[in-house]
């Protein structure tokens, strides 16, 4: 076992990588060139906001009204 290497696998192709590699975390340039296009071409995409349609139903409703007279 060798001191003071890390072995992590490769995020894109699951290959182990040690962190003395110098293309870390990848297992090499070709996965990092292919992880920037990913990023570059809008696939990992951080959050898209959901747009909240459920305001008509308020709290408000008369359904929910006693109707005893
Ligand atoms: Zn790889």
């Amino acid at each position: 076992m060798a001191e003071g290497a890390v072995k992590l696998r490769c995020p894109i192709c699951k290959k182990p990588v040690k962190s003395t590699d110098p293309d870390f975390p990848f297992c090499s340039e070709r996965c990092r060139t292919i992880d920037l296009g990913k990023w570059a071409s809008g696939q990992y995409v951080i959050s898209s906001p959901v747009k909240d349609t459920e305001d008509e139903f308020g709290p408000e409703s008369e359904a929910e009204r006693p109707d005893d007279e």
